[in-house]
């Protein structure tokens, strides 16, 4: 870059401040006074200028002037991220290259190199967004490289996110759902895989509330309720606590914030409880001032184990094993004399840094080793994921990978003694693939603290784990099920792919001595042709099929002596397997946004419309529901709701066909809704809970399925309902019912 093609056509240094530019300046400087340890002023100051002289004029989605946005980001940079200076000027000017008239060397000329360069990776990851036609896989392997580079990129990208999710209110619902759905797949996980833990719970919320907002309200209305239940019961159990850690001469401070509202609702979901019953909603935090040690933590945990008894199970020392993460702190669960069980969580003030800001955490300590090292880690980690860097396995590569990260961690032993960590439900043959993929593809065995242990069973913590290899290579294509790594499952993936080369390769050698036979010739072109009639992708596929013996040679020869003879194949093809094609899409769009129709009608993108549609039976949505379309590939538009896990897939793979859908008013028909029932079990349970539905609430019910074991009553009541509301007052009554202990709708 050189100094002589810099084109910048703003007055930095002549340009006296507006009113309004003066004060945000001033509230930026304030800020990152406060939070950073160094700060070139004078440099913020300029940034600030550019930024707000080259952005003037335009106005965001909320109608906000545009600069507010950089700015916003900056102040997340220097306030929640804590990173250095550097960053809060990148953070201002991060968009100006890709939309404004600023370039790349005014900025190195300006702000200089370190600047220039974390703004080169910044807007070529959103380059990346905005082309249409990459995947989002690709995307996430583009962010993984850059962090490789300098992290400070991904730290912005992270802080820009976060700010686009705060505001994404201004945004239509379809853009909203598609951004909500790409961050809580990729950003939140990569956030987690930071450790930068405050912005991926709210990163978490925030997604949510877009896509499922009936629960997030749901859920934030009964954290609201039990606050101050919660408050008070924190204060009574540290009260004896607090005093006895004042006494022994400890600085701490306690913390008891409620688990974010996602967390909350997967709980839910995983245990398949209604919220009453999720007993953790909240841990406490005890944490040490400066400059206590963390040896101190270990004095704690005997204090507050004096008071509680512990479970010992549930006890974690992550002081002396930190988590992949970097994360530090020791982690008990006690019970009260009232039978309630607490988790407690102990650490030092620098491990909570880490455990709230991770990565950027270790930025700030990244002169001390340990510090260094953390992120030295990191950076072989993200070569290590990108190791085997093919295009088209790209999307498996984020599934497998989105597995790691949010997996709990074990640690293992090799017969040395070294530690090494592993995703909980790794088995030997992950263990053997983390060693080196030459030991995974030749194990034959596993001896698993001392005993012979088969290769697919689970591991524990503490194990210490010998792997016996052989000669040659021994690797199972069915170990794709038994094992949880990256890296053993791309490994074992790309096995089989060689495998199906190999068997497609006999395939085509069948046909080619088949169609000599035949005096046929054909070209690849036609028979490309003539397979996408068959309904295979590829000669490829085709082959396979031949050389596997699963497709007939014969029948292939038939209908390509036919095409050579008639010019044409005729084969059935139902058209549910024919996929729509660009223009078809666009015509149900029109067609959608044209049609005004009765009563029983759907509304697309704000329109009434008689389009075809039909309910989705992944998710069965009541009237009431979130709900979005998704225009099928026959054309006609499926109903799903939107907190549905098909969606979120149908998202990623086919975002255009998203359409934002709502209800019209009078539906005037009936809709299957699904509630399970846990209660005891006593006689006349099914009768009470029948009769409820009959008499008082005159509703119809499909089945009703029940299942009773030691006592307990479980049972699922599908019914026919008018829409949300009806299903409510349903479980509302129901819970009513004599014995009855929860009533949740069932997916
Ligand atoms: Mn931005």
């Amino acid at each position: 870059m050189s100094k002589t093609k810099s084109t910048y056509k703003y007055d930095i240094e002549g340009h006296e401040p507006d009113p309004e530019q003066k004060r945000d300046a001033d509230r930026l400087i304030r800020v990152c006074r406060e939070h950073l340890d160094s700060l070139d002023e004078a440099m913020v100051r300029k940034a600030f200028t550019l930024c707000y002289l080259s952005h003037k004029g335009v106005k965001r989605a909320s109608g906000e002037p545009y600069y507010y946005h950089p700015v916003a980001v900056a102040e997340i940079v220097a306030s929640e991220i804590t990173i250095d200076d550097v960053s809060v000027i990148a953070s201002l000017l991060h968009d100006t290259v890709e939309d404004t008239k600023v370039t790349l060397d005014d900025i190195e000329v300006l702000f200089g190199e370190d600047v220039a360069h974390i703004i080169d990776g910044v807007t070529k990851i959103s380059g990346v967004f905005k082309s249409r036609n990459t995947k989002q896989a690709e995307t996430f392997m583009k962010l993984l490289l850059s962090m490789a580079e300098d992290i400070r990129v991904v730290l912005i990208k992270f802080a820009d996110r976060l700010h686009n999710m705060r505001t994404i209110q201004h945004l239509p619902r379809e853009k909203q759902l598609q951004i909500a759905t790409e961050t809580i797949e990729l950003y939140a996980p990569l956030a987690h895989r930071f450790g930068l833990f405050n912005i991926k719970n709210e990163l978490e919320d925030l997604c949510f509330k877009v896509i499922d907002p009936n629960s997030f309200k749901f859920i934030s209305r009964k954290l609201r309720e039990k606050k101050q239940d919660r408050e008070a019961f924190i204060e009574e159990f540290m009260q004896p606590i607090r005093k006895e850690l004042s006494d022994q001469g400890f600085e701490f401070e306690i913390k008891g914030r409620p688990k974010h509202i996602y967390s909350i609702f997967r709980k839910m979901q995983r245990q398949q409880k209604p919220f009453e019953e999720i007993y953790d909603l909240f841990a406490i935090r005890i944490i040490l001032n400066d400059p206590h040690k963390k040896e101190d933590c270990w004095r704690v945990y005997s204090i507050i184990t004096d008071w509680y008894t512990p479970i010992p199970k549930r006890f974690r020392d992550f002081i002396s094993v930190p988590k992949a993460n970097g994360y530090q702190s020791l982690h008990t669960t006690v019970i009260t004399k009232q039978g309630r069980k607490v988790e407690v969580q102990i650490r030092t003030h620098k491990m909570d840094e880490i455990a709230e800001k991770g990565l950027a955490a270790h930025w700030k300590y990244k002169e001390n080793k340990e510090g260094s090292e953390t992120l030295d880690k990191f950076v072989t980690w993200v070569r290590d994921v990108l190791d085997n860097p093919r295009p088209d396995a790209a999307t498996e590569f984020v599934k497998d990978f989105q597995l790691n990260l949010y997996q709990d961690e074990i640690y293992v032993f090799t017969p040395q003694g070294e530690l090494r960590t592993l995703p909980q439900g790794a088995t030997p043959i992950d263990f053997a693939f983390d060693i080196h993929s030459e030991i995974g593809e030749r194990a034959i065995a596993a001896k698993v603290n001392g005993k012979m242990t088969p290769l697919r069973e689970k591991l524990d913590i503490g194990d210490q784990v010998e792997i016996i290899t052989g000669n040659k290579i021994n690797l199972n294509p069915d170990w794709i099920d038994d094992v949880v790594t990256h890296k053993a499952k791309s490994r074992i993936r790309q096995f089989v792919k060689q495998k199906e080369r190999q068997v497609a390769d006999e395939g085509r050698e069948i046909w080619e001595k088949k169609a000599k036979k035949n005096n046929i010739e054909i070209s690849e072109q036609e028979l490309t042709k003539v397979i996408q009639k068959l309904d295979y992708d590829s000669t490829k596929q085709l082959f396979y099929e031949i050389g596997k013996g699963s497709a007939d040679v014969k029948e292939l020869v038939r209908v390509v002596s036919e095409f050579k003879s008639k010019g044409r194949v005729e084969v059935d093809v139902p058209e549910e397997t024919r996929p729509l094609t660009e223009k078809e899409i666009q015509e149900t769009y029109i067609n959608a946004a044209r049609s005004i129709s009765d009563d029983d009608a759907l509304i697309i993108n704000g329109e009434l419309t008689n389009v075809k549609y039909s309910y989705a039976n992944c998710c069965n949505p009541i009237p009431g529901d979130d709900v979005i379309g998704f225009i099928s590939r026959i054309g006609d538009v499926k109903i799903h709701r939107s907190n549905c896990k098909n969606v979120r897939h149908l998202i990623q793979t086919d975002g255009e066909r998203i359409v934002d859908v709502s209800w019209a008013k009078n539906i005037g028909s009936q809709f299957l809704g699904a509630v399970k029932v846990i209660g005891e079990d006593r006689v006349a349970m099914i009768n009470d809970l029948t009769d409820v539905l009959s008499k008082s609430l005159k509703t119809n019910m499909k089945s009703i399925n029940v299942n009773s074991d030691s006592g307990m009553f479980e049972g699922i009541l599908t019914v026919f309902v008018d829409d949300i509301d009806h299903l409510d007052r349903i479980m509302e009554k129901l819970h009513k019912v004599e014995g009855v202990k929860s009533v949740f709708r069932y997916e």
